[in-house]
């Protein structure tokens, strides 16, 4: 049987099906009458986590093994459970409640020693307080980052959060009910070369776990127990995929420039340190965008400044030398931090995000910056803020940093000096007073994702209106052209780290229109390296200044086919 939705993200995948229900599980205040029988069932729960945590730690070694042994000490230690026991005897919770109620004052505690180990700690007893309410409930969650080979991951809606614990060696494709092409769990099936389907209806109850299906992540095609020829059009398929990736090794380890010698630089997004790995292997030459929200989503509490420097100074050192752009926190919009209590918005993208958000929470953003800044003292970190939409926010972002390098010559701890500092030009506003932003800043990186949904204001992850979401808008590339001039007016570079930056039509236009670096996927590396080495710098400045005369989007892609058809 087939069944059809829309695909996001190239490449065939085999496997089995494992099914992602709600993984929120949430608590309600109830009672019991029977006190000693919830007793013998917390007792229990516990006693079944302990028992496995314990042959964890028999069966691992080195630093996981010291880390599970701490682990199950916290476990094992009378006074974690004292105030859970005492809420089912004395108030009658139930098992479940009280170790909601009962930890949560525990992890209270630790988080407010002000302590970098104690604030760690306090994140372990969120995994425990956890484990036990599923083990509680009987819900068997599914352990996103321990999954079988070749599994298949069917669910509702991924969150980014979802997404960022998955351990991508094991998952073969997604499957979703909801989702936009642009939304972040489709950046990283492509970013991982996993194929992913969208807009899959009913997909949960149509397919159950272990179900054995094919998934074609780009006509959206999904086979229920393909039948052999189905499986041989499919294997088909994925032995032009690999040709045409063997292809394009020659250009590994080549570097990024035209026929007649104009040279760029291929950089690559990452979303976490793992993902240093596809950097390297396709010989990339640096990091234009960490998005460092993996820290703050893949965990239950706020990362301490301890965790996100080991992030930062593993990503550097593995760059050896290379630069390494990183971003900081840019919450807000479709990414939700759920220890931020962030309020509900009725326009999250035009609401309280990225760096409004760190502005405004000092102590916060100080605690990243300074893990940056250490961190750059292990490679060659730049550092980079998000939705910048006027001076004010830059010059601020800028003193905040000033101050944290105040805070660490006092201590005579090591940072990078001359440390970079830029910004992400993604709102119309910064587009066009470019030329003032850039005298304050050492570089600019275009974010076509976000300036086009509001340039042309339609929601990026908007499926209903995403016709209207195109980066051959006129209006886009007059407000690429105007942070890109603006920049070498003040003698700075501009980079690109939106997803058009990898596109192949439009290559050639941001080349005529001189921008200096191309961050994308590391998937799409050798693949832009090929097409720019076919061009000519001059033709495509005449290109950009017809392109830079039109009038509709489809014009301009009319214009750009022609173009990448004749000399690709
Ligand atoms: C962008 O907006 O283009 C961008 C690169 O940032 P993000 O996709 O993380 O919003
Ligand atoms: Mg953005």
């Amino acid at each position: 049987m087939m069944i059809k939705g829309k695909g996001i993200s190239k490449g065939i995948g085999f496997g089995n099906v494992v099914v992602i229900k709600n993984q929120e599980i949430k608590i309600q205040e109830t009672t019991v009458e029977n006190t000693e029988d919830e007793l013998e069932r917390f007792k229990k729960a516990l006693q079944e986590i302990t028992t496995e945590t314990a042959e964890i730690v028999n069966n691992s070694s080195g630093t996981e093994k010291e880390i599970m042994t701490a682990y199950l000490m916290i476990m094992q230690d009378p006074s974690l459970i004292t105030e859970t026991e005492d809420l089912i005897k004395n108030s009658k919770y139930s098992a479940e409640y009280a170790t909601e109620v009962g930890l949560n004052s525990v992890i209270q505690i630790f988080e407010n020693m002000n302590d970098e180990y104690m604030a760690g700690r306090a994140r372990d007893i969120v995994d425990i307080k956890n484990r036990l309410i599923a083990k509680l409930l009987k819900e068997e969650r599914v352990d996103l980052s321990n999954l079988k080979p070749n599994t298949i991951i069917v669910a509702k809606e991924l969150t980014t959060s979802d997404t960022a614990k998955l351990n991508f060696k094991n998952v073969s494709g997604i499957i979703t009910e909801i989702g936009g092409t642009n939304s972040h769990t489709s950046i990283m099936a492509r970013t991982h070369s996993l194929p992913a389907i969208t807009k899959v209806e009913n997909a949960t109850e149509i397919l159950k776990n272990n179900d054995y299906i094919a998934i074609d992540g780009e006509s959206g095609e999904i086979y229920i127990n393909p039948t052999e020829e189905e499986k041989n059009k499919l294997l088909e398929i994925q032995k032009t995929i690999s040709e045409e990736k063997n292809e394009l090794e020659k250009y590994k380890n080549m570097e990024s420039k035209t026929k007649d010698g104009y040279k760029v630089e291929l950089v690559s997004n990452i979303g976490t340190p793992k993902d240093v790995e596809l950097v390297i292997e396709n010989t990339s030459e640096g990091i234009g965008l960490l998005r460092s929200e993996f820290l703050y989503m893949d965990s239950e509490s706020m990362p301490t400044e301890e965790e996100q420097f080991n992030a930062y100074k593993e990503v550097a050192e593995k760059m050896e030398g290379k630069p390494v752009i990183i971003r900081t926190l840019d919450v807000g919009g479709d990414k939700e931090i759920k220890y931020l209590n962030m309020e509900k918005e009725a326009n999250p993208f035009l609401g309280y995000r990225a760096i409004r958000l760190c502005l405004d929470n000092v102590d916060f953003f100080k605690t990243q910056l300074r893990a940056l800044l250490r961190a750059s003292a292990f490679g060659n970190i730049a550092i980079m803020f998000p939705m910048i939409s006027s001076i004010e926010e830059l010059k601020k972002a800028k003193e905040i940093v000033e101050e944290c390098k105040k805070e660490l010559d006092e201590k005579n701890i090591a940072y990078k000096k001359d440390i970079k500092t830029g910004i992400m030009i993604e709102i119309p506003s910064a587009a066009i007073i470019a030329d003032k932003l850039a005298k304050e800043c050492d570089f600019f990186s275009i974010g076509t994702n976000d300036l086009i949904q509001y340039t042309v204001a339609v929601e990026r992850g908007n499926e209903k209106i995403s016709k209207l979401y195109t980066k051959y808008h006129p209006a886009v590339i007059k407000l690429v052209k105007s942070a890109i001039d603006g920049a070498h007016k003040a003698g700075i570079f501009c980079g690109m780290c939106g997803e058009a930056a990898s596109d192949k039509l439009l290559i050639p236009l941001l080349i005529g229109l001189g921008l200096d670096e191309f961050s994308m996927n590391s998937n799409k590396i050798l693949q832009s390296r090929k097409t720019i080495s076919k061009l000519n710098k001059k033709e495509c400045e005449e290109l950009a200044s017809q392109i830079l005369e039109m009038a509709s989007a489809t014009e301009v892609e009319e214009k750009l086919k022609e173009f990448i058809e004749k000399n690709v």
